[in-house]
């Protein structure tokens, strides 16, 4: 049978959990390890190997894509719409290529997929905004820019 031993009245108030405690939480105030950051004025470096924001590659000012539809194929959460035109030496070209990013699950597959080498990966990380981002062909070829 279990038997309770008597609790003393400083006991019962937890006078020294409660000041350990206290202790920690102004330790770490003061002196722990910071670990926010003031975004946007200050920026974390994350690792060459992140999938962050896509775009698209260019040879000699001209895209890569030739709309071959493989990349919306492999997509696994359908959030690539891609619309084929054709161009004056008769290769395709994408002519509205979009990425819903919300849908998007960064898992490169579309990249992995491309044979032309066009829809990339890049390390960038910049989602915040206060509406629903669809990345047009305009966005795409501007985020190449960056790289
Ligand atoms: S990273 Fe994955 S989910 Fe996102 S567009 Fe590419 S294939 Fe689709
Ligand atoms: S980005 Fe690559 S895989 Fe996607 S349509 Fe263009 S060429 Fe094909």
């Amino acid at each position: 049978m279990l038997v309770k031993g008597k609790k003393t009245l400083f006991q019962d108030f937890y006078f020294f959990e409660t000041l350990t405690g206290m202790i920690i939480t102004l330790k770490e105030f003061f002196f722990g390890t910071k670990v926010t950051i003031s975004y946007p004025e200050e920026r974390r470096q994350y690792s060459e190997r992140l999938r962050g924001q896509h775009y698209i590659k260019a040879t000699n000012g001209v895209e890569n894509c030739t709309a071959c539809m493989l990349c919306p194929t492999v997509c696994p959460s359908e959030c690539i719409h891609i619309e084929a035109g054709e161009r004056q030496d008769k290769e395709k070209y994408p002519k509205t290529f979009e990425i819903d990013i919300l849908r998007c699950c960064f898992c490169g597959m579309c990249e992995e997929a491309c044979p032309k080498d066009a829809i990339k990966l890049s390390t960038i990380m910049e989602m915040s905004t206060s509406y629903r981002p669809i990345y047009d062909r305009a966005f795409l070829s501007e985020q190449r820019g960056n790289k």
